[in-house]
């Protein structure tokens, strides 16, 4: 389920009016602090952080390897690409 949620995209400084959950263990749930924000406007990840001005983060070194080797967040990057036909984009 989406849920109304501002947050601000660390990369491309898109504003998000909802979010809903991505990751597999609380799909349709609320995004929690440490969930993984796919951004619909440039297809970077993010993280969501409540401490922080925007409600999101950039990943760090350590979490853009994961996402890179995590076939499910990869998945959902590739269908954003395909949706969106931006190949140049990249994934975190
Ligand atoms: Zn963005």
């Amino acid at each position: 389920m989406a849920v109304d949620q501002i947050a601000k995209c660390p990369h491309c400084h898109y504003v998000f009016n909802a979010a809903e959950g991505i990751d597999r263990k609380n799909i349709d749930e609320t995004p929690k602090d440490g969930d993984y924000s796919l951004c619909i406007n440039c297809g970077r990840y993010s993280i969501f952080a409540s401490n922080t001005h925007d409600g999101l983060r950039p990943l760090t070194e350590a979490e853009k390897i994961e996402a890179f080797h995590d076939s499910y967040l990869r998945g959902i990057w590739e269908s954003w690409r395909v949706v969106t036909k931006n190949r140049r984009s990249k994934m975190t």
